[in-house]
């Protein structure tokens, strides 16, 4: 017999951006069916959703389409079991809350704001959590009706027992047993008549022939009570894949509301997607082995879903960038500089400027694009800069040596007639072995005055040969008139 096809869905709820958690999801989920030839579902959670949000679904596209995370079905490619947005499937959950209510394991709740706000501040005054205290569950069928008939507004509520216990495996948290008189008779089907998530989520999983379930461990706590409905139902119960939390540190999570950082703000900020994607993967799984650049393609090769990291990860924005700066270096010329030139608007203005040159300088020293303005704004226009800047130990200059040494190079450099790298190499080069002095006492002050800068992507030469000529003599002079104050 052929083994059961592997179906996993991602079931983002449309709240305007892709948190790192949510990404890491998508993608464990994506990998999860891929690494066995499944199918990836997009589904749509939105009926907790006080307004449909066009450019939150957006964002959700737009996030999976840039990271190749590429699904087989959903609200905007169709398949066999949908639709795919859970607002469009609202006719079908009240029908299933009614089959629980027939068989007793659920029931009509028509208790007002008023009661139940009472319960709540009870519950609070002997701080114990929240629990509905069942009564509605002892109205009889003539009461039901009557209300139902009056229009009377109500939810339904699952009905669990309150002796024994609940017990379920998740793959990464093993098995786990709860009491049954921690669990709360949970709302399935609200007012509105929408579905709660916590029903929405059974029946749809169900539906949808989902064979594996993997989402963050704040859902942990409930899936007792989606067991429960699982069986209610009489359906087979799918494997639990729930994920540990990304840590921003020891303490706290990693949250949009924090401030810390969505996909989109990454991207925003000039990281490469694959880099975040490679990042994110290994917040919580590791392949075996020691090499961790790991594409798309590898990563559905290697993945193990039981290999998940129980304990959390922590998110390490260091080794995000170091990661980066691999995929940087990775690019071709052409690609690197084509990514680059957004972030040269605005700091490099003047045209005789060649924009490749520096993108071949500056390829292997940035490792976010955002580094890039910082770094290249001294060739555009000297900053201002103290001449302690000329003080170099180890090149053993300091003012004085360097006032010496650029009045002696100035006539030098004056004097190359083709402006070029290779020219303005050679004929300083030959100048520094006829005078005998080491490199460094001609090279420092010369980079000194070029640039304005105590770090720069190339040296003297390179930065000559990009500023031209023109603008070469007059750093210098810049520089001699500086020292000599
Ligand atoms: N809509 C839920 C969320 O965005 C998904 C939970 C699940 O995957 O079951 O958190």
């Amino acid at each position: 017999m052929a083994a059961k096809e592997i179906r996993t869905r991602f079931a983002p709820s449309p709240t305007g951006y892709m948190h790192i958690g949510n990404l890491r999801t998508a993608l464990y989920t994506y990998l999860i069916a891929k690494h066995e030839d499944g199918k990836f579902i997009l589904r749509i959670e939105d009926t907790d959703q006080e307004r449909y949000v066009e450019d939150a679904l957006a964002v959700i596209y737009k996030t999976l389409e840039m990271t190749g995370l590429k699904h087989d079905e959903g609200p905007d490619i169709g398949g066999p079991v949908g639709p795919y947005v859970q607002s469009e499937r609202k006719g079908l959950y009240l029908d299933y809350a009614k089959k629980l209510v027939e068989k007793g394991e659920a029931y009509y709740c028509f208790c007002s704001k008023e009661r139940l706000d009472m319960l709540k501040t009870n519950s609070e005054t002997l701080k114990r959590p929240f629990k509905y205290d069942k009564h509605c569950l002892h109205l009889s069928k003539e009461e039901i009706e009557e209300k139902l008939n009056a229009g009377v507004p109500y939810v339904i509520r699952q009905n669990n027992p309150t002796d024994g216990s609940t017990t379920f495996d998740d793959v990464i948290y093993g098995r786990i047993s709860v009491d049954n008189s921690e669990l709360d008779d949970m709302i399935l089907i609200k007012s509105d008549g929408y579905p709660t998530y916590n029903f929405a989520n059974v029946v749809d999983d169900h539906l949808m022939g989902i064979t594996h379930v993997v989402r963050g461990n704040e859902y942990l706590s409930s899936a007792p009570k989606y067991n429960r409905l699982y069986e209610a139902f009489d359906w087979d119960v799918p494997t639990y894949v729930h994920c540990p939390p990304i840590m921003k540190d020891a303490h706290s999570k990693l949250s949009k509301r924090n401030g810390d950082a969505s996909f989109q703000d990454l991207i925003e900020k000039g990281y490469l997607k694959e880099a975040v994607l490679n990042y994110i993967a290994l917040l919580g799984w590791n392949p075996e082995g020691t090499n961790e650049i790991l594409s798309l393609q590898d990563m559905i090769k290697l993945f193990d879903y039981t290999h998940i990291n129980k304990s959390p990860a922590v998110f390490d924005p260091v080794k995000l960038k170091w990661m980066n700066g691999e995929y940087v270096r990775k690019l071709s010329l052409d690609e690197f500089h084509s990514l680059a030139l957004p972030y040269y608007k605005g700091v490099i203005t003047k045209e005789n400027i060649d924009l490749k040159k520096i993108s071949e300088l500056i390829q292997t020293r940035i490792e976010i694009f955002s580094d890039i303005p910082e770094m290249v704004d001294f060739f555009n226009e000297l900053p201002d800069y103290d001449i302690e800047m000329y003080t170099h130990k180890k090149m053993k200059t300091n003012p004085e040596v360097s006032l010496e040494s650029l009045t002696k190079s100035l006539p030098v450099i004056e004097n190359i007639e083709d402006w070029n790298l290779e020219s303005i190499e050679n004929t300083i080069m030959n100048y520094i072995k006829d005078l005998g002095v080491k490199n460094g006492i001609v090279l420092w002050p010369l980079r000194t005055a070029l640039s304005g800068k105590k770090f720069t992507p190339g040296g003297a030469f390179e930065i000559a040969d990009l500023i031209g000529k023109e603008e070469s003599i007059k750093r210098i002079k810049i520089g001699i008139e500086k020292l000599q104050k």
